[in-house]
């Protein structure tokens, strides 16, 4: 299959991984930011490929892991009301609340749908008028254009019993909490693909600048992969510190311009709690007031909802790269796929996840 069988290809994959060999004389810390391409790396064995002197660390770019409990609560409070159908992407059912999730509110008769798009949701609130639709937004820069666009086309025909319960959040700031802190061991970046098809890496070339640290856009095969990492290890090897681009068969400097407009038009980027790790400034988006109508928290009332994350779950050190998931002692015991404690290991996306469904010499329960 064209794009797919090359970038899966073993023996080119072997020779990136020797050529990586050939030019590390250092040890280097090298952190992918999206969790996909940590399934990706952990389902290949890419970790395992590449030299001692090469360590990857796993970034906070699992959209499920990274959604404050409070939004998971208020989507609980939202489902849970008889007049509401509420939406959601399949992923966030499980995602636990302070006390529940949404597959239980489902099993207790609340009408929870699975989304594959949020347009869905605005063609259910269309056809059912007397029905209260409710389309839960979450994720990065990726997902935001095409909830901004249902949010606007329901304001465009005026569906008044359409809301939008948004979480979104953007990369950039979150990389730069991470070049910020103190802890901080992380040398060089893959930047996510997907983010990058939307919103162009002009912003990442102002944090190369700043922190003198390289990125390389990468794409989510194993090629890719190992390609990106080869690109952030000639950088680093020759002390440059650029942005250049792996995945250049989807991404472009500037990004997708139209996608960009309708996420402004919708959206305005304000401080916003990350799970895990905490508040951090202009890194989320919110419905802007011109679709108040809209916003769901403020349609049910539910903006005051707040939670604490439970104590024993370290992701918010594996989310940073200063854990791995092996180094939680809930890790395969208490916390489980079939049982768990933070929702690293909730996500497909999350690297606890990652580690339990592709770590042949670990053992996890499931
Ligand atoms: S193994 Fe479970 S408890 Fe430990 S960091 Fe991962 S999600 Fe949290």
């Amino acid at each position: 299959m064209k794009y797919i069988d090359e970038y899966r290809d073993t023996a080119l994959a072997h020779t990136l991984a020797d050529e990586i060999s050939k030019c590390v004389t250092k040890p280097w810390v090298l952190m992918e930011i999206c969790g996909g391409q940590t399934h990706t790396l952990m389902r290949y064995g890419i970790d395992e490929m590449l030299p001692p002197r090469v360590e990857l660390v796993h970034g906070p770019g699992c959209p499920v892991c990274v959604t404050p409990l409070e939004i998971l609560d208020k989507a609980i409070a939202i489902a849970s009301r008889p007049d509401v159908t509420f939406f959601s992407y399949g992923d966030m059912l499980r995602v636990p609340g302070s006390r529940l999730d949404l597959f239980r509110v489902k099993a207790a008769g609340g009408d929870v749908r699975i989304a594959y798009s949020p347009m869905e949701a605005v063609r259910v609130a269309r056809e059912h008028p007397l029905r209260n639709v409710v389309f839960f937004a979450v994720g990065f820069e990726t997902t935001a254009p095409a909830n901004a666009m249902a949010l606007w086309q329901a304001q465009r025909e005026g569906l008044r019993n359409f809301s939008m319960l948004a979480s979104h959040v953007l990369v950039p700031p979150a990389i730069r909490l991470l070049l910020g802190s103190a802890d901080n061991r992380v040398q060089g970046f893959i930047a996510p693909g997907h983010v990058c098809t939307i919103v162009g890496y002009r912003e990442y070339e102002a944090l190369a600048a700043e922190y003198r640290v390289p990125f390389v856009v990468g794409g989510f095969e194993p090629v890719d992969l190992l390609q990106a990492i080869l690109m952030l290890v000639r950088q680093l090897e020759e002390g440059r510190a650029e942005v250049e681009n792996q995945y250049a068969r989807s991404v472009t400097r500037d990004g997708n311009l139209p996608a960009q407009r309708v996420m402004r038009d919708v959206f305005e980027a304000v401080d916003h709690k990350w799970r895990g790790l905490g508040a951090i400034p202009m890194s989320g988006l919110r419905i802007r007031p011109e679709f108040a109508a809209f916003d769901a928290e403020q349609v049910y009332g539910v903006e005051a909802i707040a939670a604490d994350e439970p104590a024993e779950c370290i992701s918010a050190l594996v989310l940073q790269g200063l854990k791995k998931p092996v180094d939680c002692t809930a890790f395969g015991t208490q916390c489980t796929p079939g049982n768990p404690l933070g929702a690293p290991m909730v996500s497909s996306e999350g690297a606890c996840a990652a580690y339990c469904a592709y770590r042949r010499n670990l053992t996890c329960a499931p």
